[in-house]
């Protein structure tokens, strides 16, 4: 049954970035909804341990993380839903969206957080080894590789730095390739080709993530000689996917600005987007960090910009008025 739900601001997304903009924004007395999304807790929900979140001194569990800052936020007067965002009206105000569940939304401001997703290879075993030595994020996992063969599959600048940043935690990195160059900047090509603890290898490409031992944990990658077919062995611990990241901006498309990436363009210094009062944080703005922490401040921010950006349009419409 279809219904219409009004608010003062509505929440696209339950990562962190989402999150923290509802604790700030309910805390000012806005009474946010918060729209799940169909990854209820974002990312964080699809990892285990998490050691760089400021604030816990032991290792925390991924889901947990965001099963407390979801408990903040309802703490504080958040209301969440659970609905996906399926069409966004934003030429008109209150911006009028409508959920999968067939309910319209009606809402004075946005706050946009839906995130952007790894691109992975495809293969099964790949799938089947995430958190077992497959990972889509050196600066998130990187450290539980301290002394370990690491593997990058890539080529472009991310490819790149995630090598370089490995170089922190492990003697032996190596940086697989399936053509013959990189595309990544010539600095950052100059920086890896002059490193003593990377190799490449091109013109390769994974067909296998192996596992062996018990626990089970990623042992090396299968792969294949993109001129030849011939296939090898490659001994590894940890195996970095750095092949790109997907924003989740497509509803946006023709009414908000992207950049050539697809990720949603803010005002540097602010979270406001190309039509005012609509605002983005996390990683669906953040092509750099895309961090938990990072997408937690710039969720702050949103809900700080919304609230003042809120008060000048209700200051405004009272001078009219007098
Ligand atoms: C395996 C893995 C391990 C990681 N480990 C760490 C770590 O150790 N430390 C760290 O700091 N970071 C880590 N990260 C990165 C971190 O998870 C992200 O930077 C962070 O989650 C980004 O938060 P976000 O709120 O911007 O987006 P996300 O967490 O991606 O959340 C996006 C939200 O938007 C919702 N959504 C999307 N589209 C719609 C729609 N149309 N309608 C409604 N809702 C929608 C989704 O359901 C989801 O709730 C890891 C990431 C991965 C994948």
């Amino acid at each position: 049954m279809s219904n219409t739900v009004s608010t003062r601001m509505l929440i696209l997304g339950s990562g962190p970035a989402g999150l923290t903009a509802a604790i700030y924004a309910a805390r000012a007395g806005l009474s946010p909804i918060v729209v799940q999304g169909i990854q209820p807790g974002g990312q964080l929900t699809t990892t285990t341990d998490v050691e760089n979140y400021p604030g816990f001194r032991e290792v925390i569990q991924g889901p947990w993380l965001v099963e407390e800052m979801q408990a903040q936020a309802e703490h504080v007067g958040t209301k969440m839903v659970w609905d996906h965002i399926s069409a966004v009206d934003l030429k008109q105000r209150p911006f009028r969206l409508t959920g999968d569940s067939g309910t319209t939304y009606v809402a004075d401001t946005l706050v946009i957080a839906t995130g952007a997703q790894a691109k992975w290879l495809g293969l099964p075993s790949e799938e089947h080894m995430k958190g077992k030595g497959a990972s889509a994020c050196a600066t998130c996992d990187g450290f539980f590789y301290r002394g370990k063969k690491v593997a990058v599959i890539g080529g472009g600048n991310t490819a790149v730095e995630e090598a370089l940043y490995l170089t922190n935690h492990s003697h032996d990195v190596t940086l697989i390739h399936r053509r013959d160059s990189l595309r990544a900047e010539k600095i950052l090509q100059d920086r890896l080709f002059a490193h003593p603890g990377i190799k490449v290898i091109w013109n390769h490409k994974v067909t296998e993530f192996l596992a062996g031992g018990t626990p089970e944990a990623l042992v090396g990658l299968e792969l294949q000689d993109t001129r030849t077919g011939a296939t090898r062995t490659l001994d590894v611990e940890g195996a970095f996917v750095a092949i790109g990241h997907h924003p989740a901006t497509e509803l946006f498309t023709g009414q908000l600005e992207v950049d050539d990436d697809g990720y949603l363009k803010v005002e540097t210094g602010s979270t406001r987007t190309s039509i005012p009062g609509v605002f983005a944080c996390g990683d669906v703005m953040d092509k750099i960090y895309r961090q938990a922490v990072t997408a937690a401040g710039t969720g702050c921010m949103a809900a700080l910009d919304a609230e003042r950006w809120l008060a000048e349009q209700e200051f405004e419409a009272l001078q009219a008025a007098e």
